[in-house]
């Protein structure tokens, strides 16, 4: 199906104030939430979405917040530009930071929000593998039959469920992200390969790792555009866990990707990703262990 550039079916749309009235509207089969659009509307131009009604985020405070007091919870309709501006994030979530920086161009990240790409599943999707690696969790609202809200948390591992699928039901809404307190020693970071700058990902990786002197304490790896969905690197991370970090061992462990990974042939070959994954990860452990403590380096 190609892009006709233009919205060619009528449709409904709504711009509720407040989470409870969106919920309402939401309840009804084929009305979609609109967030800044820059998935949907092509979806819609290209005919793979007929909506009966578009329900807009954009306008409910209730979703675009960002707040440390009880660790960090940032809303689904905040805006990409806000992110990569905060320098609270920039600080203690770097991962996140460089992720939401590599998507798109100015206008893109000024008009998309993060709920967006985390709902619309894209197995390369930027933001997925850096929220893996920092442990968020995702809180999923609903009406339940007495129009209560109901509301439920999850890892957001089980949050993807396969290639533009998730969990989230019709009627629900993707109301909070919620990330921990990073430990202390610990660093992360995303490194992502595209073909051009503003390109979607060829494969893009985050880490996150506690050190503890020389000893990778706790390691996470996770891999988008490799799979179905974004995944984590269990094996690379097992082999590295609770050893001495040096760069022999790295290379040794990141070559264990390929039992991690199922790549096909999109944006570049499986036999690319596959290498690809391993250098990688190589790359993204190394910054992020060195943002872990002053001056911690790989060594030989
Ligand atoms: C030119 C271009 C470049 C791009 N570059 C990148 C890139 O480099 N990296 C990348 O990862 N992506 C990229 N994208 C994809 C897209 O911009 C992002 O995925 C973006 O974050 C989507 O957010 P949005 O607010 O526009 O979502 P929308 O398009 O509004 O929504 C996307 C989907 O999520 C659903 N949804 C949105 N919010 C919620 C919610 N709170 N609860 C439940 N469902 C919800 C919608 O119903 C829809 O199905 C690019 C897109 C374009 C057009």
């Amino acid at each position: 199906m190609s892009n006709s550039q233009v919205i060619d079916c009528d449709f409904d749309y709504y711009s509720p104030k407040t989470v409870e009235e969106a919920l309402e509207y939401l309840k009804s089969e084929g009305v979609k939430v609109l967030a800044g659009g820059t998935d949907l509307l092509n979806d819609i131009k290209t005919g793979e979405i007929v909506p009966k009604a578009l329900v807009s985020i954009l306008g409910i405070n209730e979703l675009d917040f960002v707040e440390f007091e009880h660790g960090f919870r940032i809303g689904p309709a905040t805006l990409l530009c806000k992110i990569e501006e905060d320098d609270r994030i920039k600080k203690k979530y770097p991962a996140l930071c460089e992720a939401v920086n590599s998507m798109g161009g100015m206008q893109i990240r000024n008009m998309a929000t993060l709920g967006g790409n985390l709902c619309t599943a894209s197995p390369g999707a930027d933001a997925a593998p850096p929220l893996i690696v920092l442990n968020a969790k995702v809180e999923v609202s609903r009406k339940n039959g007495r129009g209560e809200i109901e509301r439920r948390t999850l890892p957001i591992e089980e949050f993807f469920t396969g290639p533009k699928k998730t969990v989230l039901e019709q009627g629900e809404l993707l109301t909070s992200i919620l990330i921990p307190e990073p430990d202390a020693s610990s660093g992360s970071a995303f490194i992502k390969i595209g073909r051009v700058k503003l390109d979607i990902a060829k494969i893009n990786c985050a880490v996150y790792v506690k050190g503890e002197g020389d000893i990778c304490k706790n390691v996470r790896i996770s891999l988008g555009a490799v799979a179905p969905k974004p995944v984590r690197a269990f094996n690379v991370e097992k082999a590295l866990a609770g050893k001495k970090l040096t760069a022999s061992l790295l290379a040794e462990a990141a070559e264990m990707v390929s039992q991690d990974i199922s790549p096909r042939n999109a944006r570049s070959t499986a036999v690319y990703k596959t290498q690809a994954a391993s250098v990688l990860i190589q790359d993204t452990l190394t910054t992020a262990w060195n943002r872990s403590g002053a001056g911690r380096e790989v060594k030989e």
